[in-house]
């Protein structure tokens, strides 16, 4: 084997469990990125910000002349289109110099397509062309689909229940990143060819399994990744926003608002709507159709709602248990049962999760593109109510409460992103 790289990408693993990426050009110059390790690089990958060169993309799109419905498509439409394409890559030159050469080729592959003849072949090379310039933040999305099914909730885990876990959601891509294909090479540099730059992730993924000094964890409140300096289980990273730390700020918000989450509180709503609402009911009814009904005076509404805020007021002092609290305040006898209280993450994967587990090329950005009117028709409420609800909230929703801790609470913005509104609802 010649010691002369083919034109691509190629992996090359060294000492310290490090690789070096190296780029090679149709001409044979080599471009080795700085070495770093396999879960240091796909965190960097997972992070880089594609949002001004997908507006861009999705500029071309939305407003080109090639796009527009007409039956006339002139040339000119797509040498003019090709013209503009061709200038985007060079806005990932800086963040992301991996992708930027990828896309020579790419581009070049997209570009060199006979004309079939056909009324709609201009169209369909404008399409391709666009297509071609999304490969890299499709990848990102794959990767970070990915890096959720695997290091989400896996703090404890070993390497192995992750990959596990992997596997169990997307089994080819799993395959790809088997650590047993390397088996027997452990002390042995490689050089490994790779096709792609989702190739490279992949099998950056399969170096990062095959180790165990480093671990990818994913901090409860900003949900971005982040290796562990120590073998005891890390839950918050190092990132900050204004000014504070992930760690401060998730420590604070456990202590202040971490009640508000729990079940006891959630019943004790529950309750309190349902005996508010039978109090209405109750009182509005004409006395001759009371009998139906269970009797619910404002009287004795607020007798309740007096003792159940005492109730209250003492389990979140922590005075009493959660398990004494509801007893006290379901004095109709109406809860199943007091251990509901335990508090403990529901098993069952909330809307959000299932999506990423069926398609690994789940985009948020295209489920969720903006905000909605959606009609509610729970059978709680007696006459189904239109409901705005901006973007956030509608992700939030599919979430089910599965959210880092910043997306509940709001609160703390990177340094240069866009503000967030603090949704927080304070329990009355
Ligand atoms: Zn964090």
């Amino acid at each position: 084997m010649s010691h002369k790289k083919s034109p691509g990408l190629w992996i090359e693993t060294g000492v310290d469990e490090k690789i070096s990426v190296v780029m090679v050009d149709g001409f044979g110059q080599e471009q080795r990125l700085p070495p770093v390790t396999p879960a240091e690089d796909l965190i960097h990958a997972a992070e880089i910000d594609y949002s001004a060169y997908r507006r861009e993309i999705r500029n071309l799109w939305e407003k080109h002349p090639l796009f527009k419905k007409r039956l006339h498509i002139p040339v000119s439409g797509l040498e003019d289109l090709t013209e503009e394409a061709v200038t985007l890559p060079s806005m990932l030159q800086e963040t992301d110099p991996l992708s930027f050469l990828a896309l020579g080729s790419i581009l070049d592959r997209a570009l060199r397509i006979e004309d079939d003849g056909s009324a709609l072949f201009l169209l369909y090379a404008g399409e391709r062309l666009l297509r071609a310039l999304e490969i890299p933040f499709r990848t990102q999305i794959r990767l970070r689909n990915i890096m959720e099914i695997t290091f989400d909730g896996t703090e404890r885990n070993t390497q192995q229940e992750r990959y596990q876990k992997l596997r169990s959601a997307y089994p080819k891509i799993a395959q790809f990143c088997d650590p047993a294909k390397l088996d027997g090479y452990e002390n042995t540099p490689l050089l490994l060819p790779v096709d792609s730059v989702y190739q490279l992730r992949l099998t950056e993924l399969l170096l990062y399994f095959r180790q165990q000094k480093q671990r990818i964890a994913r901090c409860d409140y900003c949900w971005g990744y982040f290796i562990p300096k120590t073998r005891t289980a890390a839950r918050y990273c190092d990132r900050s926003f204004e000014g504070q730390t992930c760690k401060r700020r998730g420590a604070n918000l456990k202590r202040k608002k971490g009640p508000e989450q729990d079940g006891a509180l959630k019943l004790f709503k529950q309750l309190r709507d349902r005996m508010y609402a039978r109090m209405l009911r109750y009182e509005e009814a004409p006395e001759s159709q009371r009998k139906n009904l269970i009797p619910m005076t404002v009287f004795q509404y607020g007798e309740w709602e007096e003792n159940a805020r005492q109730a209250r007021r003492e389990y979140i002092a922590g005075t009493i248990t959660a398990e004494e609290f509801l007893r006290r305040i379901d004095t109709t006898h109406e809860l199943d049962s007091y251990d509901t209280v335990k508090q403990e993450p529901s098993t069952e994967k909330s809307k959000w999760q299932k999506r990423v587990t069926a398609n690994p090329d789940f985009d948020p950005e295209l489920k969720y593109p903006s905000s909605m009117m959606i009609l509610d028709l729970r059978t709680d409420t007696d006459t189904p109510q239109w409901q705005y609800l901006s973007r956030e909230e509608l992700i939030r929703k599919d979430q089910e409460g599965h959210q880092s801790l910043r997306d509940q609470y709001g609160g703390g913005t990177a340094a240069s992103s866009s503000k967030q509104e603090d949704g927080n609802s304070e329990d009355s």
